[in-house]
């Protein structure tokens, strides 16, 4: 078989020695904690569940979705970001279903990126942006996310040639891996280099209503003046613990989704299914608040179990103020794949080293709060009857 350049050219796989050392602890018999993926696993809220039982029983659901979503889930998006962030969406023309923002973001990254163009990626980020513009032939320019900056990259710090060649960028916030969250003023910092340079924005906005502590994440369309180049992703996955569903949108400029994205999703996918999007109007139009702060609260009784934990254990830890994960500091003479190994080893708990997320992510690891409380919390016990750091 010959495989296509653009499979071959995708980085291989960096922590096969952890998988296995997990399978070797494992076959031994040792109870591994599993904080490595982002996957909720409180189940979908009933009334969602019982929307889409009521939905798949119409014939009229049985036959191919129109391909831009249904008017009614594209229509509730809309309704709901009016509520949530004081955006106004005309649902025909500024929203379009996703099967997932995942697929969303790779097709995006298809429709924009042409062979040589640059695309602007954070490095640490989610390895679907880097992937997909490789794919697609395209040229990743890694914006640093360094913690002495609050993750989040330096405009100023972008070659104006790079910035030139450059057709998109990636935002991602509240940010996987990092936690890290922005105010407004960040979205119109980078709104205005996108200007400048006629860069197309593409936030991801997975982590919007993952939030604590009085804290609110703007959407990248609150930003003032034209969203001709603004474009964000929302997803039902990670807030009504949807991941299996499949269902997200993208919202913003008309131009890029219908004009761009458009034109690969037609000739490529056929849709979301019809009820699944019913479903989807179930957890946007039925007390969607209600739903969100009884997941965060669960998340942040998790926070704070764990960095109570390592802070204990003589690690450094700071508490986010978004997403599901912890981004934590490995201890000084340590790589992020040796300390990986190390928690493992002395406390079976299985986390993410942070070069798996780009080379900034070296000297971090990243905990997933998604494990059941119980589990969590003997992560913990066993993480606090550990000594790191010589506290
Ligand atoms: C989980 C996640 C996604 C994917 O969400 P889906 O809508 O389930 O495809 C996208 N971006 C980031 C940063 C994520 O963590």
């Amino acid at each position: 078989m010959k495989k296509a350049k653009r499979i071959s050219d995708v980085p291989p796989y960096l922590f096969a020695k952890e998988n296995a050392l997990r399978d070797e602890l494992v076959s031994r018999g040792v109870d591994v904690i599993d904080m490595t993926v982002g996957d909720p696993d409180i189940p979908t809220p009933a009334h969602i569940v019982q929307r889409l039982v009521r939905a798949a029983t119409k014939p009229e659901n049985h036959r191919y979705p129109p391909y831009e979503g249904t008017k009614t889930f594209r229509s509730a998006v809309s309704s709901y970001y009016r509520r949530r962030f004081g955006v106004e969406l005309d649902p025909l023309k500024e929203v379009m279903t996703l099967i997932g923002s995942k697929e969303g973001i790779a097709h995006l990254i298809w429709a924009l990126v042409d062979d040589g163009d640059i695309a602007l990626v954070p490095d640490p980020a989610y390895p679907v942006y880097l992937t997909q513009v490789k794919m697609a032939g395209g040229i990743p320019y890694p914006m640093p996310l360094v913690s002495n900056r609050g993750f989040k990259p330096a405009f100023d710090d972008i070659p104006s040639d790079v910035a030139k060649r450059s057709t998109l960028m990636m935002l991602n916030y509240p940010n996987n891996p990092t936690g890290a969250v922005v105010d407004l003023g960040f979205f119109e910092e980078a709104s205005a280099f996108a200007r400048e340079y006629e860069i197309v924005i593409l936030h991801d906005g997975a982590y919007l209503d993952i939030t604590y502590d009085d804290y609110a994440a703007p959407s990248l369309l609150q930003v003032s003046g034209a969203r001709d180049l603004l474009v964000e992703t929302y997803s039902l996955s990670k807030p009504f613990n949807m991941t299996g569903w499949r269902i997200g949108a993208i919202v913003g400029s008309s131009e890029v989704i219908y004009n761009a994205l458009s034109i690969i999703k037609t000739n490529l996918d056929s849709g979301q299914w019809n009820a699944i999007q019913e479903a989807g109007e179930e957890a946007l139009e039925s007390s969607p608040e209600e739903v969100i702060r009884a997941n965060c609260e669960v998340y942040k009784y998790r926070r704070d179990t764990v960095v109570r934990a390592l802070r204990r254990a003589g690690l450094e830890a700071d508490a986010p103020k978004g997403t599901f994960y912890l981004w934590v500091p490995v201890p000084k003479g340590k790589d992020s794949a040796g300390f990986a190994e190390e928690l493992l080893e002395k406390c079976g708990v299985l986390v993410t080293p942070g070069r798996a997320y780009g080379e900034h992510g070296e000297g971090y690891v990243r905990f997933s709060l998604t494990a059941p409380t119980e589990r969590v919390e003997e992560a913990a016990k066993r993480i606090s009857a550990e000594r790191w750091g010589g506290r």
